[in-house]
């Protein structure tokens, strides 16, 4: 069982949820910490845990909620990457698109992606891919 440490040997209310006020400070128990209760106070994120002192100035209130950590976003970073057949600079095709590109590649069609137009900003030729290939 959670909390059978500090439940045990200081015989205190701790569980999941519950409300406490340690030196003051507001915060919610969050974490069984073996001989300490693990809180997440108001002031800090939700997910921070602090460690602390099951006695040590420890106020055990009503039971509150569990703030929920979001979860990140993912961001996806990516190059797609061409020679210029006049001069040989490599191009990132990405770097200049307008949204035409990543649309078609991400929307699975590359088919479509044959022909499209690139230009060299080294020699400014244009010329257009063939295809990509990944
Ligand atoms: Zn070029």
């Amino acid at each position: 069982m959670e909390f059978n440490y500090v439940k045990k040997y200081y015989n205190v209310p701790a569980c999941l949820g519950r409300i406490v006020k340690v030196d003051g400070k507001s915060g919610v128990i969050v974490k069984d910490c073996g001989h300490y209760i693990g809180v997440n106070f108001d002031d800090d994120k939700p997910g921070f845990i602090s460690n602390c002192h099951p006695t040590w100035n420890v106020e055990y209130l009503g039971i509150g909620s569990i703030r929920n950590q979001p979860n990140p976003t993912a961001y996806l970073d990516f190059n797609v990457w061409v020679d210029c057949p006049d001069c040989n600079a490599s191009l990132n095709i990405t770097d200049e698109d307008d949204g035409n590109f990543t649309e078609k590649l991400f929307g699975g069609r590359w088919d479509e992606l044959q022909d499209y137009d690139v230009y060299c900003d080294n020699c400014e030729y244009e010329f257009q891919i063939e295809k990509v290939e990944y």
